[in-house]
């Protein structure tokens, strides 16, 4: 008969008893448990502060009384927006392909130019 070891998920010692067991006991698995949730929280906090931050970076680039703006993509990125973030697309008739975040949107155009826009 083939005797796989298990190891605790969380200190990694091995674990004696039933084969579906993860944890050596309750403590481990709390322990596990609970930095799992507390990373989960931490990469939530991050995006949504990413995200919030692209926001707050198109919104400053709209003039006061426009309600939109062509810049170069170095200007935008110069910025700090990250495009890895957004929260959500709007394709339009035409099928240009506007990324959000939140209620501010951009258009990547040709020649590395963005076309910044708010609302829909
Ligand atoms: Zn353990």
């Amino acid at each position: 008969m083939v005797q796989i070891q298990r190891t605790c998920l969380h200190c990694g010692k091995p674990i004696q008893g039933r084969l579906d067991k993860k944890f050596c006991d309750d403590s481990c698995r709390n322990t596990y448990n609970n930095q799992q949730n507390a990373d989960n929280v931490n990469l939530i906090r991050r995006i949504n502060h990413a995200l919030k931050k692209n926001r707050n970076i198109l919104q400053t680039l709209i003039p006061q009384g426009e309600e939109l703006v062509k810049i170069p993509k170095d200007k935008l990125i110069r910025e700090g927006f990250d495009l890895k973030f957004f929260t959500h697309v709007y394709q339009n008739k035409k099928g240009s392909l506007y990324h959000y975040c939140y209620d501010y949107g951009y258009l990547e155009l040709e020649g590395d130019w963005f076309l910044i826009v708010k609302g829909k």
